[in-house]
């Protein structure tokens, strides 16, 4: 694979394929080396197969309507939509792909995918619309892992958990209470209505309207609680599906939502939020909440340290049933330290103040959330053994009338999140005064969770 040019945005991507056979037209068939470049030229992306030795001949492959299928490990099929307008005379193309490696096929899809996906995402109608086949959702989320996700979330007893957790709810309560002048009289967007408790606080302070948007089975239970309530209920609509496939029949002066999974980002709800936003907010509405600030600082934890380690003691077992378990014990080791632990823990074990990064919800795109890439840099306060890097997180309410924050911060009240914390297999040692630097990237997956590497002052663990 080439890239003919460098940079965020590429233009061009180039692969050298072992063979190409035209389904369609069986006299072009050809089983020399194909060139397939993607190019994206004024708007449109296209994928241009040609010979290796001519690069005149050859054709090229709308990737709006473009699909592509794996019929082995290293080959696949392209199926893409006549262009023909006449309905009748329009007729389909097909071409086989063989790659030379699984390398080249996986990098292919890969590819295929991203730049299908940067076309749906960039083609806008004149009205400002989003024109997309297949949801934003659909596209980058493994389809078993958002049945599993929504299989969760469609059972009152996780719904309860949320709402039991009152610093949270509570926040939410005085944040829309306090700033009922930001909901009277106006239409409000819940994206991810849940059991339907933020559409009737905002119905509570007096908006007009409000489209609860629910994805999971717990739409009908929120149709069932709101009904109850029928003082609000004629002011609340809920609307089952995804908020990336929902029509709504006008524009929201305020959205309101809680998308915060572990570390902020977990779930990738904040890029549904984003959609949403850009789908149904109109320009300069309020978003509930506002922003958002992943807060990091280094901490030294000795007894977590071992109890991480040591539970991967049982691996250096010789004889277990006879059976030596000593091969196994370096990927258990790595494999136990790969995992963020989740708990609240004493701020007094920060070695250094923390940093913090900033998300902005009114003004973040969406696909800035696909990859998060955060420096690191911190002066030890202490002189100790730093077992790794503490993260949380706090979002702001910028209501018109009061600023409030819900903060998950370690020494404040214990939310449901918690704290993570991310452990390294090798502390280190760092004296008062000292710097300590590193990178904290955190890397979207089609499973609605990140892949988080971690860098401390040289040392690198990954973890997931
Ligand atoms: N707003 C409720 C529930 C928050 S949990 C409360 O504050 O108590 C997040 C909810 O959003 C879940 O019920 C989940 O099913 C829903 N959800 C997540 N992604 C969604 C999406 N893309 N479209 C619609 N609903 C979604």
């Amino acid at each position: 694979m080439t890239e003919a040019s460098v940079g965020q945005k590429q233009k061009q991507l180039e692969f050298a394929l072992a063979s190409v056979c035209d389904l369609t037209a069986a006299s072009v068939s050809s089983s020399v080396p194909v060139i397939a470049r993607f190019i994206a030229d004024s708007g449109v992306a296209e994928l241009r197969f040609c010979r290796e030795s001519d690069s005149v001949e050859g054709f090229n492959v709308d990737l709006r309507t473009a699909q592509l299928f794996k019929l082995g490990p290293l080959q696949s099929v392209c199926i893409s939509e006549g262009s023909n307008t006449n309905k009748e005379n329009s007729y389909s193309r097909g071409v086989t792909i063989q790659f030379k490696n699984a390398e080249e096929s996986r990098d292919f899809h890969c590819a295929f995918e991203q730049w299908k996906n940067e076309v749906v995402q960039g083609t806008c109608l004149p009205n400002g619309e989003i024109s997309a086949s297949r949801s934003k959702f659909d596209d980058k989320i493994e389809p078993s892992s958002a049945k599993m996700y929504f299989h969760y979330y469609g059972q009152l007893l996780h719904q309860q958990n949320m709402l039991q957790d009152y610093v949270r709810t509570g926040t939410y309560y005085a944040a829309v209470i306090e700033n009922r002048g930001d909901f009277t009289g106006r239409v409000v967007v819940d994206v991810g209505a849940g059991s339907g408790i933020l559409s009737l606080f905002a119905a509570q302070a007096g908006a007009k309207h409000v489209y609860a948007v629910e994805a999971s089975e717990m739409a009908e239970y929120a149709r069932k609680l709101i009904s109850g309530n029928p003082a609000l209920a004629e002011r609340i609509t809920v609307i089952k599906g995804k908020i990336e496939e929902v029509e709504l029949p006008e524009k929201a002066d305020i959205l309101i939502s809680e998308p915060m999974g572990t570390l902020l980002v977990n779930e990738r709800m904040l890029e549904s939020y984003v959609i949403a936003r850009d789908r149904f907010l109109v320009p300069n509405g309020k978003m509930f909440p506002t922003l958002g600030r992943i807060h990091m600082a280094p901490f030294t934890d000795e007894y977590l340290f071992v109890e991480v380690a040591n539970k991967a003691l049982f691996w250096q077992q010789q004889n277990y049933y006879g059976v030596d378990l000593t091969p196994l014990y370096g990927s258990a080791f790595q494999g136990y330290f790969s995992q963020p632990v989740v708990d609240a823990f004493d701020p007094r074990l920060l070695v250094s103040p923390p940093i913090c990064h900033v998300l902005d919800f009114t003004e973040i795109k969406e696909e800035e959330l696909y990859e998060i890439d955060i420096p690191l840099k911190f002066v030890a306060a202490v002189g100790t053994r730093v077992h790794g890097v503490a993260c949380w997180f706090d979002v702001l309410f910028s209501g018109s009338t009061v600023q409030r924050w819900l903060t998950t911060a370690p020494g404040a009240p214990t939310t449901h999140w918690y704290q993570i914390r991310c452990v390294l297999s090798q502390p280190i040692y760092v004296m008062a005064g000292q710097e300590i630097s590193g990178r904290l990237r955190m890397i979207a997956h089609n499973a609605q969770s990140y892949t988080i590497h971690l860098t401390l002052s040289g040392y690198c663990d990954s973890y997931s």
